[in-house]
């Protein structure tokens, strides 16, 4: 058995863009209110959210994809290290070259920020009936809120942007409504309509 605080120490030596408490605390809170047992993560990085989510219960089951390939290496480690390797499921690709043929209750988007719209479209159909796809990142560390004149880096403002479209996409679809919470780094919660 190893401790989470390592996860952490070495995500922070390493820049690693982990969860935020914040945000963590109300991911595993949400999971355990609405008896989430199906998870599927999009952005791995070295296990420490499919971790702490798969160690909330026996019966959760966390299938998570990453790309990169020194963090999938990590991942695999620290799974093994938590004893977790029969409740996750890694997989080592692009998410956008990864098709899946299970529902999941909970889908759980924490990747490349400015693709966001690209992988709720390339996954929605893996959304169970009563399933919730939560997206982490809607406010791109502060600077989603920020005047975009006060936004000096060409790079930066065209993830805001993506941002902003993928934030009016999720709240105009006709099929799910979402609200978005100001905890961690901004957290949108959706979910199909009616
Ligand atoms: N959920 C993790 C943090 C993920 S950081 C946690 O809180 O512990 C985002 C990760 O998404 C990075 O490791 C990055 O390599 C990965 N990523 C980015 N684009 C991806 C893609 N298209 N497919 C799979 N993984 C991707
Ligand atoms: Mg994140």
């Amino acid at each position: 058995m190893s401790n989470i605080n390592e996860l952490k120490q070495y995500a922070k030596l390493n820049n690693i863009p982990i969860m935020q408490d914040e945000g963590i605390d109300f991911l595993t809170s949400f999971i355990v209110k609405k008896q989430i047992k199906n998870i599927l993560e999009i952005g791995t990085a070295i296990g420490y959210s499919a971790i702490m989510m798969a160690n909330l219960n026996k019966d959760i089951h966390v299938t998570t994809i990453e790309k990169d390939e020194v963090r999938y290496m990590e991942a695999l480690k620290n799974i093994k290290k938590f004893n977790l390797e029969d409740r996750i499921t890694l997989i080592f690709n692009d998410a956008l070259n990864v098709k899946l043929d299970s529902d999941f209750d909970l889908i759980f988007i924490d990747a490349a920020k400015g693709k966001n719209k690209d992988f709720f479209e390339h996954f929605e159909g893996n959304l169970s009936p009563y399933g919730y796809i939560i997206t982490d990142n809607m406010h791109f560390h502060g600077y989603v809120l920020m005047n975009e004149d006060e936004i000096t880096s060409k790079n930066i403002l065209g993830i805001v942007r993506k941002i902003k479209d993928y934030t009016y996409f999720l709240e105009n679809h006709m099929l799910y409504k979402t609200t978005i919470y100001d905890v961690g780094d901004g957290v949108a919660v959706t979910e199909r309509r009616g």
